[in-house]
């Protein structure tokens, strides 16, 4: 074909997870198609497209290369280069060797699913690798459990113990194949073995590990089965007894298990599943989605008293092929209580040692590079939202806008109770895997040696570190200890910027920050906050009453001592002591009287905490937040006749010298007298709910008159209440606010770490300016 005047030549240089994500052969096939002529290559630290053809096919490819680009890839940057193009266009595309070189900036990509087409081949008779637990290609596989350092390539993973067979190397080496360049492809005759170990101390290899695996699992046995991020404990949801030894080899004795179902059509047998539910159940990134519960033969003992079922579908080659044999399964992570995800195979033979309620062991030679738990999601005001952020979005980085150019590389410690951190660099936060409470000495040498592995495998060196205000977090004495420059930044503050760094939000944001417990700029405990940012600068502009509480480590699982505390504050002295803990009012009314351990709070938190045991709800806390979802729980129940509507308890709003404070203890009193009149526990666990929306509408309303600030951010583990978020969003979009929430992160504490490296870059700023 000649040239005519129409002809150009684009040059783009795209950055991003473009890397192992199946990017170039994507390129080449949309070159194709529109009949452009040219090459694609990966080149230190991006990918390299160059091609030949006229303006509008070029215009289309462009426009494609983001809309169809493959699920696993980030497009941080497209480069474009036009230029008028003198040669002829010889209508060939191919796909040219990588230019050795620096490493520049290379994404590591997450975990992704097994796709479609491996799993037609592992299902598939005859195929090289049927039946293969670990069955991949450029598409799918682990990436960053198996990654040791990049450029992304076998040598720096851990496949680099298994020499390709010469299959595998051909289709490695064929640019048109579905496995070129595929890092992890492995196939029957080479890759890692799978094997099982059981009490006898018989170790079977291979497909008959797996069976030998499916029949104990089948017969009510507990197995531990190496996944990608590290070790998960089965056993089948159907034996009642298997649940219950699992939970105490666990230490975990309410908290409810996930539910591994073979397929989406065997978890609708079991759970109400949305459109929308379903499509997230089936992202490659494959979290545990939390989904409405329907009546089925699963045992209580699985989800106690959730309204929820936490589901998930397979997503290594593996669970397909023993879920195929077993059906569903529950699968938690194998560690015991407060310690990390065991993820090494001399460590899981240790606590297989130790503990005889684990019947065997079904693992494989291959190394956990990275420990990574499941992460955990739910469609809340028709959105995907993390609950937990680990396992298929780690480390997908999130853009920081207005902070590309001239700012330090920034390490943020995160917080205490779901710990996390952050690398930010360059306009990008790198935030890494959730993890459990550092408060064991396991979990913080955990967590910083997850700090040294991420700040060298992104070879970033941080020149500032941010950190949470609070002085006994793990996290923050970390950071202190670094040496390097610090930033403070307001438990609550970094909740709020959390918001506004994941939805890029620009100018005034008015927020409300409602959590369990966080260290307040004035030394007291916060956690019911309004809070007003202008130009990156963070004030309290409003907050609950504070309460004088216990600061004593347990009463945050004691919800009792909420109570009592909250019904001396609201003059409840009567309730107090015939509340089922009456017993320890006179002691706690002392303390409180003289001032002993006990520290004020503004915590919402807690607030939902107290109604819960003073409507005894829930009393005491078995895991993190549970007197608070059984409130929610109870509320969820509560169904009224038409002309019945319920109406939102009592409360003040007053102008202090803290801003406008909401007081809760009307509410408190009025709950009493009803409660005292017989009205059902779930009837006003629900009426509570309205109260909290109320006044969270009121207050902001307020501020709105105030501020003239229209755009709302909601962040905190409370607003993981389903139930509050439902019914507080409408309301306040009815009143023509934007509201906006955390979706690809936690709205509890997993959020900490991104919105500490927002705010902390945002502080540099003004100072700058
Ligand atoms: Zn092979
Ligand atoms: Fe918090």
């Amino acid at each position: 074909m000649a040239h005519t005047n129409d002809t150009f030549r684009v040059v783009l240089r795209v950055s991003g997870i473009v890397q192992g994500v199946g990017f170039r052969p994507f390129v080449a096939r949309l070159a194709r198609e529109h009949g452009l002529s040219g090459f694609v290559k990966n080149q230190s630290g991006h990918v390299l497209i160059e091609l030949v053809g006229t303006k509008a096919a070029l215009e289309a490819f462009q426009s494609e290369l983001v809309s169809r680009r493959p699920a696993g890839s980030f497009l941080a940057n497209v480069d474009v280069k036009l230029s008028p193009c003198e040669s002829p266009v010889d209508n060939t595309f191919v796909i040219l060797p990588s230019d050795e070189g620096d490493a520049g900036t290379v994404m590591p990509s997450p975990d992704i699913a097994v796709c479609a087409d491996c799993l037609s081949e592992l299902f598939t008779k005859g195929d090289p690798r049927y039946e293969n637990a670990f069955i991949s290609c450029t598409n799918c596989g682990p990436r960053y459990s198996v990654i040791k350092k990049i450029p992304y390539d076998r040598s720096r993973t851990s496949m680099d113990l298994f020499p390709m067979c010469p299959l595998c190397e051909t289709q490695y080496k064929e640019p048109l194949d579905r496995r070129f360049h595929a890092q992890t492809v492995c196939c029957n005759r080479c890759g890692p073995t799978l094997f099982y170990t059981d009490r006898s101390g018989m170790t079977i290899k291979g497909s008959d590990a797996l069976s030998a695996a499916a029949a104990a699992l089948k017969q009510g046995a507990i197995v531990a089965v190496k996944g990608i991020g590290g070790y998960h404990l089965a056993c089948s949801p159907h034996h009642e007894e298997s649940v219950l030894a699992l939970r105490i080899l666990k230490g975990r004795e309410q908290k409810p298990f996930a539910v591994m179902f073979p397929s989406l059509q065997h978890a609708s047998d079991h759970c109400a599943i949305t459109e929308r539910e379903a499509k997230l159940l089936q992202t490659p990134q494959r979290p545990i989605v939390l989904v409405k519960r329907k009546a089925s033969p699963i045992t209580k003992a699985v989800y106690g008293s959730s309204r929820f079922m936490g589901a998930f579908l397979p997503y290594t080659p593996l669970h397909h092929l023993l879920l195929k044999e077993t059906g569903a399964l529950v699968l938690t992570s194998a560690n015991p209580s407060g310690l990390p995800i065991l993820k090494d195979d001399a460590e899981m033979l240790a606590f297989f040692n130790e503990n005889n309620k684990l019947f065997g062991i079904l693992w494989n030679d291959r190394e956990i590079v990275r420990r990574l738990d499941d992460s955990v999601a739910a469609v809340v005001c028709e959105k995907p939202r993390l609950i937990r952020r680990a396992r298929g979005y780690v480390p997908f980085p999130t853009a920081l806008h207005g902070f590309e150019d001239g700012f330090p590389s920034v390490l943020c410690a995160g917080a205490q109770e779901k710990s996390a951190f952050c690398l930010a660099q360059n306009g990008f936060a790198y935030v890494s895997a959730e993890a459990g409470a550092l408060d064991t000495v396991e979990a913080v040498s955990a967590y910083e040696s997850a700090v040294s592995d991420m700040e060298q495998t992104f070879q970033i060196t941080p020149a500032l570190v941010a950190c949470d205000l609070h002085p006994l977090y793990e996290a923050t004495r970390y950071a202190k200890n670094r040496g390097l420059p610090l930033v403070f930044v307001q438990h609550h503050f970094a909740h709020i910027a959390s918001v506004m760094a994941e939805h890029a939000l620009e100018g005034n944001v008015l927020g409300a920050a409602f959590d369990g417990t966080g260290y307040g700029t004035d030394g007291t405990i916060w956690g019911g906050e309004f809070v007003l940012a202008i130009d990156g600068q963070f004030t309290r502009v409003g907050h609950l009453k504070p309460v004088t509480l216990f600061s004593s480590d347990d009463s945050v699982r004691q919800a009792w001592k909420s109570a009592l505390c909250y019904l001396f504050d609201a003059g409840l002295v009567d309730e107090a002591l015939s509340h089922p803990y009456g017993a320890h009012a006179t002691i706690i009314k002392a303390a409180l009287d003289a001032k002993v351990n006990t520290i004020p709070s503004s915590s919402m938190g807690r607030a939902f905490d107290a109604v819960s045991s003073i409507l005894s709800v829930c009393h005491e806390s078995d895991y993190d937040g549970q007197s608070a979802i059984e409130l929610e729980n109870a509320a969820a129940q509560y169904v009224w006749e038409t002309g019945h509507e319920p109406t939102p308890l009592p409360y003040t709003l007053e102008e202090s010298e803290t801003g406008l404070v909401a007081d809760l203890s009307p509410a408190l009193r009025a709950l009493c007298e009803e409660k005292a009149k017989g009205t059902p526990k779930e009837e006003l666990s629900y009426r509570f709910h309205l109260t909290v929306c109320a006044l969270t509408l009121a207050m902001f309303l307020a501020l709105r008159n105030k501020t003239g600030v229209n755009i709302i951010a909601l962040s905190g583990g409370v607003f993981q209440n389903r139930l509050l978020m439902e019914l507080l969003v409408p309301r306040l979009e009815q009143e023509g606010f934007s509201v906006y929430l955390n979706e690809a992160y936690p709205a509890g504490d997993g959020c900490i770490p991104l919105g500490q490296a927002y705010a902390a870059l945002a502080s540099l700023k003004t100072k700058e300016e």
